[in-house]
């Protein structure tokens, strides 16, 4: 049993000034596996207060003690490797796998690209005329979902302290434990008092707390358009910054050339890679009149490279986080039928021989027209649409035509095709056939998928102010 009952304020574990706790259930088993303290507006005060006082010398560190403070958790990160990918394994339900070759590898890549972007960064430029100059943006409020329990809260906390901006963090009460681990981190490491507090917490008391705390100068949030939206407007009383990553329904585009088994292979690992709850998911797979048949014997063909079972063992996919989720899964797929689309593979319920958890089948629906509400809405789960189009320009259209825009993808040969749908979707990230991941690109999203950018040098601009001076001495 995990019992963290303590939140982390100034440099220390501290109790918190409540006494409400949470249970933290592991999908897989359904079972407890720990508890945490539900924070109250006092601790949040308390933390607030403490990276307030630490601003003042934490905001004037010198590039190299931050990018030093950077190397030195990307290394302790590593020492705690095996209990990193253990937690999100119980916490998440995600298979050992993934929890290692995805969730680890993630929050290890974000502080070491941080470190690296930040050689490179200049936070003073003489532009001739004038001097600009970036200065920490103040003290930042991170508000973490549970779909990636060390990747979101971990970019976050890379800019930020690149920036030198100290941190108020919650993460989802869902799963607590991995973000706990790198407070111990930071802990260990000696990150400056203050510079890193975790309150752990509802959404309600805690998040809404964060969004409208008057001494909080920035907000960055991952999680659903709905609580976007009220963060938005509780920081809009203050005119306060905000970063928002609020998902996807993103689009892949099946060229006329693409080798169609790999592409079905990309188009069900998407969906089956942390049981689909991944906002740049692609859930609409846009597919030629001509290849519908050879794709839908493809996707039939891969499906059982993705086996569904116990986290522990060697599948890929695991349960959904929780039955909350699991119900909307399955209301979704409920809805699909209903709007008449095809069942190709999956339906509701749950897998044969997995009564216990939170496991769903992975479904694909094929006549699937871009207006229904399964080809429009996020659904967070092993669910995907195939959807056909006769001409590029059609294919293009269709993807645009969503109110998202965090990710695309397009698979096929021919350049110039690739390079003009690449280029024609509305959407923060466009990843072409197997594109290598590359931590320094930005990531984040047009339209309702949110406002700025996480990862690399642009992550770290989101929590620095722009100052110009004229007149700046020669020095
Ligand atoms: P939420 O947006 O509710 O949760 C995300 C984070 O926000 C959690 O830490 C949560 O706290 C916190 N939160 C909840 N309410 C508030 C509030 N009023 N003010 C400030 N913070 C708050 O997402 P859900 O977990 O409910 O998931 C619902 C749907 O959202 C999913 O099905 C999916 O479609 C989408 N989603 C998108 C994600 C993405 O990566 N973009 C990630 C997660 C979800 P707590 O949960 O501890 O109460």
């Amino acid at each position: 049993m995990r019992n963290y009952l303590k939140h982390y304020i100034n440099g220390e574990w501290v109790e918190s000034t409540g006494n409400e706790t949470e249970d933290v259930i592991n999908p897989a088993t359904e079972e407890v596996i720990g508890t945490i303290s539900l924070g109250t507006k006092e601790d949040l005060d308390k933390a607030v207060q403490a990276a307030r006082d630490a601003f003042p010398s934490f905001s004037q560190t010198s590039k190299e003690e931050r990018i030093k403070m950077l190397e030195n958790i990307a290394a302790e990160y590593e020492n705690r490797k095996e209990e990193i990918i253990e937690t999100i394994t119980e916490e998440l339900g995600s298979p050992k796998s993934i929890s290692e070759n995805v969730h680890y590898m993630m929050g290890y890549n974000h502080f070491s690209q941080a470190a690296e972007s930040l050689r490179d960064f200049s936070f003073i430029e003489d532009r001739g005329g004038h001097t600009v100059m970036k200065d920490s943006v103040g003290v930042s409020g991170l508000i973490t979902p549970w779909n990636f329990p060390t990747n979101q809260i971990s970019t976050k906390i890379a800019s930020a302290f690149a920036a030198g901006s100290p941190v108020v963090a919650k993460p989802a009460e869902l799963t607590p434990f991995a973000a706990i681990i790198l407070t111990e981190i930071f802990d260990k490491v000696g990150v400056p008092k203050g510079a890193f507090n975790l309150v752990n917490g509802s959404g309600s008391v805690i998040g809404d707390g964060i969004s409208s705390h008057p001494d909080i100068d920035f907000v960055s949030f991952t999680g659903s358009g709905a609580v976007g939206q009220k963060i938005m407007q509780n920081a809009s009383e203050r005119i306060a910054n905000v970063a928002l990553e609020l998902g996807g329904k993103s689009p892949l585009v099946v060229l006329e050339d693409a080798d169609v088994e790999k592409a079905a292979r990309a188009a069900v690992s998407h969906i089956a890679t942390n049981s689909g709850q991944v906002c740049s998911a692609a859930t609409r797979v846009l597919v030629p009149s001509s290849m519908k048949d050879s794709f839908e014997e493809a996707v039939k063909k891969v499906l059982p490279e993705f086996p569904v079972g116990d986290p522990q063992g060697d599948n890929h996919i695991g349960p959904l986080v929780s039955k909350k989720q699991w119900d909307t899964v399955q209301s979704y797929i409920e809805k699909g039928q209903e709007e008449g689309a095809t069942l190709l593979v999956g339906g509701t319920g749950k897998p044969e021989g997995l009564d216990k958890g939170y496991y769903a089948k992975p479904t694909v629906f094929t006549d699937v027209n871009n207006d229904m509400v399964i080809a429009q809405e996020e659904i967070f789960g092993p669910v995907t649409c195939l959807i056909t189009y006769d001409t590029i320009e059609e294919a293009i259209e269709i993807s645009n035509d969503v109110k998202y825009g965090l990710a695309g993808y397009v698979f096929g040969e021919d350049e110039q095709t690739l390079a003009k749908v690449a280029s024609s979707i509305r959407a923060g990230r466009v990843k072409i056939n197997d594109a290598e991941a590359d931590f320094a690109a930005p990531f984040g999203g047009y339209k309702q998928s949110g406002i700025g950018r996480e990862w690399g040098d642009y992550g770290i601009e989101e929590y620095l102010e722009v100052k110009t001076v004229l007149g700046y001495p020669k020095l």
